[in-house]
């Protein structure tokens, strides 16, 4: 039987890490390429080709998933809305798990600005997995961590990208867990850019403006409201700064190979929800649309709609809430001078493409008003 290695491809891997997770030999390790996208690597002196690593992998799953219903849902409560990153519907299913005495897995950001997936059993707890954290989070051990507490009987709550979740699901069924007691949540999910490259970026901002950052929300709902996409960082010297900054660097053109090939792209999921922003509120209940920030949850398993039932009462048409990572489009852009860039020279690129030599934009411009 063959390795995880073989005919491998970067857009197949999202680096999950799930192959790693699952090799009874430890022969697979993970290692950073020179963009900070993580990849695995097998020793062949301790592979005993059991074929375990592929069929773990998220990206070799050939299960196509089911899709029930969809919900909108907004947080009646607004200081727990304000502290969530869309409506809430995080916050309404860690809550039901918590108060069931169960357990959620979900991602944080520690002091050194690592991103990572960990879980808690208490409400406390879950308040660190709140707000998107636009990078790719580093699942650890989590895979093991959430077996572990199924084999002890524990209700279990599980946040995660597309790829992740389904990189669990596949990890649970080859160790022959009950997966009873188990809810999966993955997100609706644009792609992610490495953990390396934002931390180079941080960086960058904190020589920039002669300070160490001690607080992040990569999507401020608090400025200019759900609708307004701008990143907060409070430095230690308390100075704020509001803007554009890691948005518009982890937009596509940082974005590992993977998220170019998504196969987590339609409303057709082996999880059993869904939760992601309900863009296009406005148009189809402008009167709900307070810019505070609104949920979407869809609903893949009879078991998923029997535990949403208390939580949610209005039922959508997710036509009516069409985006591209719910109807099949990996039809995204990359400038890849980015990436080349960043490798050379990491600050370079971050100044080229947050603020350009505004001489030379003027020169540009007028040169392009000459030819026409
Ligand atoms: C990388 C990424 C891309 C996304 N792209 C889209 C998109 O294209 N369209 C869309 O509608 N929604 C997208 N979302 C989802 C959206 O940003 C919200 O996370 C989602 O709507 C949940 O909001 P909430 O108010 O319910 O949750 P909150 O209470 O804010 O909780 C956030 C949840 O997201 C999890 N999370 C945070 N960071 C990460 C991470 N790096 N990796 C995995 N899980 C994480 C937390 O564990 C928590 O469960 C994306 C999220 C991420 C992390
Ligand atoms: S084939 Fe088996 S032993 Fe070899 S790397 Fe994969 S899981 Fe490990
Ligand atoms: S997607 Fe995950 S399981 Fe598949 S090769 Fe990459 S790291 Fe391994
Ligand atoms: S876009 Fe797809 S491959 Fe990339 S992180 Fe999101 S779910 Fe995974």
């Amino acid at each position: 039987m063959n390795n995880i290695m073989d005919n491998f491809s970067k857009s197949s891997c999202c680096g999950c890490g799930g192959c790693a997770q699952i090799c009874p030999k430890k022969a697979i390790t993970m290692f950073e390429d020179e963009y900070g996208f993580v990849y695995p690597r097998v020793d062949s002196n301790l592979c005993i080709n059991c074929g375990l690593c592929t069929k773990a992998c998220p990206f070799k799953t050939s299960e196509k998933g089911k899709y029930l219903s969809s919900y909108l849902y907004i947080e009646k409560d607004e200081k727990k809305r304000s502290q969530s990153q869309s409506g809430g519907a995080f916050n309404a299913l860690a809550e039901k798990i918590i108060g069931l005495g169960g357990y959620v897995f979900g991602v944080e950001i520690d002091k050194d600005k690592n991103i990572f997936h960990s879980f808690s059993n208490d409400l406390n707890g879950i308040e660190k997995y709140k707000k998107s954290k636009y990078v790719q989070s580093d699942l650890r051990n989590t895979f093991k961590e959430c077996a572990d507490l199924l084999i002890d009987k524990k209700l279990v709550l599980f946040v995660g990208t597309g790829c992740q979740v389904q990189g669990l699901i596949n990890f649970l069924d080859l160790k022959n867990i009950d997966s009873t007691n188990l809810y999966t949540c993955d997100l609706i999910c644009h792609g992610v850019p490495s953990q390396k490259l934002w931390k180079d970026f941080s960086k960058f901002l904190e020589k920039k403006y002669k300070s160490k950052i001690k607080h992040i929300i990569f999507r401020d709902k608090s400025t200019s409201g759900w609708h307004g996409h701008v990143d907060k960082y409070e430095f230690e010297n308390g100075k704020t700064l509001v803007g554009r900054y890691w948005t518009n660097i982890f937009n596509s053109n940082a974005y590992r190979d993977s998220c170019f090939n998504c196969k987590f792209t339609s409303v057709y999921r082996c999880s059993d929800f869904t939760i992601g922003d309900a863009w296009g509120l406005e148009k189809v209940y402008p009167n709900l649309d307070d810019n505070k920030g609104a949920s979407l949850i869809l609903v893949h398993s009879s078991k998923g709609l029997e535990f949403i039932k208390d939580i949610c009462d209005k039922e959508i048409d997710i036509n009516d809430f069409s985006q591209p990572r719910l109807c099949g489009d990996n039809n995204l852009k990359r400038d890849e001078r980015f990436l080349e860039m960043y490798k050379n020279n990491p600050d370079k690129a971050f100044k080229h493409y947050l603020f350009p030599n505004k001489f030379i934009l003027k020169i540009k411009h007028s040169i392009k008003k000459i030819i026409k």
